[in-house]
């Protein structure tokens, strides 16, 4: 059994990291090697999101410097976290036997890996790194994640608790990957889906090592809303129980205008007119804010637009399945 692995790391304008996380993972791989658990051919394969900074120019340098230890991929532009995570991963799936992902600022504690690897040697294909405390987080930041996992769970999604984007898989975990074509890519979500022995390894994780976190307030509501509607169709069937109650209320409020009406009573009804008025439209505007959210994920998929385009790749592996 060949032990190839293939560290992919996407990279978004991350200048001010990526000379220390490619010294340290360099050092890590190295390591890995000489304890021979994992072959010489393995590699760290930075995937550069489009950044217009150095980074590329950087991830160049370090190929050509050792390209026994460091790979890279080049995407024509900007496409996100997830979608850069999934050039990389497609890349290692053709040529690495187990692939880890992690994000490229040192937050994840890269000593994990030792154990994710002995994992992957005990026969699982999918082992996620899960943090063990959020210490380094802010308030705000810990209250809004967790509270996202939980929702998440409430509404039946299978997902793993407190893990983001570090895991391992093995190649044929990858394949099934690949076999999911969804443009809106939720990758926490999908990769429970694919099946296979799974376990976790957890780790403390810590701060940003440098740069600042390319995942502002408004990208992490954007990313939470398309977990939830990626995965659940619940906040339509909520939408639809709402219906029902409304109804429910109407025929109470029917009966009360008849009641009203007989009594010659029927003129003093501005209040409750007006509320109304405003509570029906405002449930109104939101279900179909709601189902109008999932029409558009529809739009977006029957496209089936290219998730990513790879300008360039610089790899001394496996060379023939390169073009
Ligand atoms: N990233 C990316 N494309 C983007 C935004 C982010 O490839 O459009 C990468 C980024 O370089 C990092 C990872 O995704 O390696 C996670 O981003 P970040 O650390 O900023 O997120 P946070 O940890 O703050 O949630
Ligand atoms: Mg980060």
């Amino acid at each position: 059994m060949s032990n190839r692995l293939y560290i992919v790391v996407p990279c978004y304008k991350e200048e001010a990291v990526l000379p220390e996380t490619s010294r340290r993972l360099g050092e890590k791989l190295e390591a890995l090697k000489k304890q021979g658990k994992i072959d010489t051919d393995s590699r760290i394969l930075f995937v550069n999101d489009g950044s217009k900074d150095q980074t590329w120019p950087l991830i160049a340098q370090y190929h050509k410097e050792a390209p026994d230890t460091f790979s890279g991929v080049n995407l024509s532009r900007n496409r996100g976290h997830q979608n850069a995570l999934l050039a990389g991963l497609s890349i290692a799936a053709a040529k690495a036997d187990m692939v880890i992902s992690m994000d490229a600022d040192l937050q994840d504690d890269i000593n994990a890996v030792d154990a994710m690897i002995d994992e992957y040697h005990n026969g699982y294909d999918i082992v996620y790194g899960v943090r063990s405390k959020r210490e380094t987080d802010t308030f705000f930041k810990r209250f809004t994640a967790e509270g996202f996992y939980k929702i998440m769970q409430h509404l039946g999604v299978d997902i793993v608790f407190n893990h983001a984007d570090y895991r391992l898989m093995s190649r044929r975990a990858l394949e099934g990957l690949m076999q999911f074509s969804e443009v809106n890519l939720f990758l926490r979500g999908i990769v429970p889906q694919i099946g296979y022995p799974s376990t976790t390894v957890t780790y403390a994780r810590a701060e940003r090592f440098a740069g600042e976190s390319k995942y502002p307030l408004k990208k992490m509501i954007a990313f939470a809303a398309d977990g939830v509607t990626s995965f659940s169709v619940k906040p339509i069937r909520l939408v639809f129980f709402a219906g029902i109650i409304v109804f429910l209320c109407s025929l109470i409020m029917f009966g009360y205008a008849i009641v009203t009406k007989i009594a010659g009573k029927s003129t003093s009804g501005w209040s409750s007119l007006m509320a109304s008025i405003w509570m029906l439209g405002g449930i109104q505007l939101l279900g179909l804010g709601i189902v109008g959210e999932y029409i558009g994920k529809i739009y977006n998929e029957t496209k089936r637009r290219p998730r990513f385009i790879i300008e360039q790749v610089l790899d001394t592996n496996n060379a023939e399945q390169e073009k």
